[in-house]
């Protein structure tokens, strides 16, 4: 059996001895979009936090290609592959699409190749390339949705991990993220979709994990997830 791209193991996490990730563990192979599901702080966050090197697991391991890469700092968590496209877009306002895009395509891993990139990144988004003079903060919530997964994307990561990308967007805009998601997916992309959005993201995601009081309390297939009673009484509301 393949070996997972990404594997995590235990992790633990308390903001101020306050405990919100208690014990979550988590595989990811090449190639899959893997759903991380649950309510409203059920500690997906902050998990994809500790993934993305932006938190410090308080124990666990977190091994990405075969390296133990738990407690690296999110721009060496990014050096090697992993994107996190943050809940929330954390976009600079102020300033245009295209700066928004070279700030980002400022690492390592991004400068290398970086026009090249930006204008296949660009292709994705048509209507960022019509508006990329304009400021960030300018653009509609779906926009800067895509600007914000667009900023992941120059990095050029092998694991796209995104927060929420449908939080406060519109059912169409929804409906175009996730399409997003499928066609990176395509193209080649590992992605880890968190959501709560719990039927659409198992559209497009073969399988998930559901997080519940910062533990996993469910994990399997798209279909499994969705015929599973507790699944259909709390998320579903069947
Ligand atoms: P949401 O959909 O609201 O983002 P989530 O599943 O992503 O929920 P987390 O944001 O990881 O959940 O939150 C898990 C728990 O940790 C919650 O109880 C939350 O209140 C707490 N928490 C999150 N961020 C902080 C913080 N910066 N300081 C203190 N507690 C926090």
């Amino acid at each position: 059996m393949a070996l997972p791209a990404l594997h995590a193991d235990g992790l633990r996490y308390a903001y101020r001895g306050v405990p919100a990730v208690y014990d979550v563990s988590l595989g990811i192979e090449e190639g899959e979009i893997v759903a991380l599901l649950g309510a409203n702080g059920a500690g997906k966050s902050t998990t994809v936090n500790m993934l993305a090197g932006v938190l410090r697991p308080d124990a666990g391991r977190i091994v990405w290609k075969g390296e133990d890469i738990a407690g690296l700092a999110a721009h060496r968590v990014m050096e090697r592959g992993i994107a996190l496209v943050p809940e929330g877009r954390l976009i600079f306002p102020q300033m245009t699409v295209l700066e928004n895009l070279q700030v980002a395509g400022t690492s390592r891993r991004a400068a290398d190749g970086f026009a090249r990139t930006l204008d296949e990144v660009l292709a994705v988004f048509p209507r960022l390339r019509e508006r990329a003079d304009q400021a960030a903060g300018s653009l509609s919530g779906g926009e800067q949705q895509m600007l914000a997964i667009a900023r992941g994307l120059v990095g050029r990561p092998a694991l796209m991990v995104l927060d929420e990308p449908s939080l406060g967007l519109a059912p169409m805009l929804v409906r175009a993220v996730f399409d997003l998601v499928r066609d990176l997916n395509a193209r080649g992309m590992t992605v880890l979709l968190v959501e709560q959005n719990l039927r659409q993201s198992l559209k497009v995601a073969a399988r998930g994990y559901v997080l519940e009081k910062g533990r996993v309390a469910l994990a399997g297939t798209g279909p499994a997830l969705l015929d599973d009673p507790y699944v259909r009484q709390a998320f579903l509301g069947l």
